[in-house]
């Protein structure tokens, strides 16, 4: 599918969900995308790209910005502390704050900065233990320490088992968010961002639909 084609799915699953199309930002998924690809969507105006790796990230972006001037590029993999910094130099947002001794080294590193990505907290909504992210339980308490840290925290990200129905991990997320007041829900990828956006996605992250499947030969 082309980036146009996806747009116009989000934008009519947003008027059948009662949602203003521009409410759901489309986040086109760039991790380990042959670069004659991803320069393609780049030129065809598209400016939001998301990452799973800093190194990876760090040997793209800045030419491309280069060449292209702005553009947006979120961190959606897990960060490992000793490339916080990087990752604060190079992201406009990331989306997988995911433990306490992360949140403590951002707030170090904001202050020494002066300036901090948006964050996200990814929640680990399906209990599984090879995945990263908070457990439901500890959402809340989560929450408000990253708040009580001075962070720019957004919003919140999940993905869901890939054996269940996604829509009922979207409806979780949500949940958590409206009762922490927190605007932004990054969730829905390839296979299910509708999904997503009838349950009140504001970021969708597609990767292998807007670029074909990835070759990690
Ligand atoms: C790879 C990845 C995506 C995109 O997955 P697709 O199924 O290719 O759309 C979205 N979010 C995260 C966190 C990812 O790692």
């Amino acid at each position: 599918m082309s980036i146009s084609e996806i747009q116009t799915r989000i934008t009519s699953q947003s008027k059948r969900s009662n949602r203003a199309p521009e409410s759901t930002r489309l986040i086109a998924v760039s991790k380990v995308q042959p670069i004659e690809r991803v320069r393609a969507v780049v030129e065809s105006g598209h400016r939001l790209f998301g990452e799973n790796k800093v190194q990876e990230a760090a040997g793209k972006w800045p030419a491309l910005r280069e060449e292209f001037g702005d553009i947006d590029v979120h961190l959606l993999g897990p960060l490992q502390t000793n490339k916080a910094r990087q990752a604060m130099e190079l992201f406009q947002a990331i989306h997988s704050v995911d433990r306490p001794k992360l949140a403590t080294t951002l707030a170090r590193l904001k202050d020494e900065l002066g300036h901090c990505p948006d964050l996200f907290i990814q929640i680990n909504t399906g209990r599984e233990d090879q995945k990263a992210g908070i457990a439901i339980e500890d959402a809340d308490d989560f929450i408000a320490e990253v708040r009580a840290l001075n962070l720019p925290l957004v919003g919140l990200m999940c993905i869901p088992p890939a054996n269940e129905e996604p829509s009922l991990h979207f409806a979780l997320l949500r949940k958590i968010a409206q009762r922490n007041d927190l605007s932004e829900l990054s969730m829905g990828m390839s296979g299910d961002f509708e999904s997503a956006v009838a349950q009140g996605a504001t970021y969708v992250r597609v990767g292998s639909a807007v670029f074909g499947e990835r070759d990690y030969g």
